[in-house]
């Protein structure tokens, strides 16, 4: 049966939640509860976590269940990721997590409306479903997954809307890392403005 997701955000499809170490972008090395959520309809064809998409068979779980559970790790930040959140109303989640002090930190590919307070948006546009325009000068961190040289002008086209204090990061697709690695450190050090990410996480072995 379809779920019947109150669009109040009081209740999310969690796929998976976990405490562990971010492993990308401007917030690498930092312990952060991970909350991922279940739907997305970007279809990115080398996404790692094609689990995600049906948000159907993720279960309904009340925010404050989640926020209880973060609330009892050292580590005082949360990363909500999915799938795609602001599919969802992050509004009720963010305020309850930023009522207990915890630092909110969102991964979106910026598709959907933004909702939800948040400490840090990083936005990684995505080519199959272009992000909002209202919402890209808005992100903390724009993070552009290189997965062939045609991505670096594509990334240079975001670079264009974000603010000027936003930072940029270029970020090899994992599967084509070895090809791609080496074309992104050129880049970087021809184009400066521009920092390396990598997923440090997958490395390190970790969620
Ligand atoms: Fe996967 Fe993220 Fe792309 Fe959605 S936006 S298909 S979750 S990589």
């Amino acid at each position: 049966m379809a779920h019947q997701i109150p669009t109040d955000g009081t209740l999310l499809p969690l796929m998976e939640e976990f405490y562990t170490i971010q492993g990308e972008g401007y917030n690498t090395g930092k312990a952060a509860y991970f909350i991922r959520l279940g739907g997305c309809d970007v279809g990115c064809h080398w996404c790692d976590v094609k689990e995600s998409w049906d948000a159907e068979s993720h279960p309904l779980t009340h925010a404050d269940e989640i926020v209880a559970k973060a609330d009892t790790y050292p580590g005082r930040a949360v990363v909500i990721t999915g799938g795609e959140p602001l599919i969802y109303n992050m509004d009720y989640l963010t305020a309850k997590l930023q009522e207990k002090k915890i630092l909110t930190f969102i991964e979106t590919s910026g598709a959907y409306p933004l909702s939800g307070s948040w400490d840090w948006i990083c936005l990684s546009p995505k080519k199959f479903k272009a992000p909002r325009p209202d919402i890209t000068p808005l992100a903390n961190e724009l993070k552009v997954i290189v997965f062939n040289k045609s991505d670096f002008m594509w990334a240079e086209k975001y670079a264009e809307s974000v603010s000027p204090t936003c930072k940029l990061y270029l970020q090899p697709e994992w599967s084509k890392r070895n090809e791609v690695t080496p074309l992104i450190i050129d880049y970087v050090m021809a184009n400066p403005k521009w920092e390396i990410s990598l997923q440090t996480h997958k490395f390190l072995n970790i969620p």
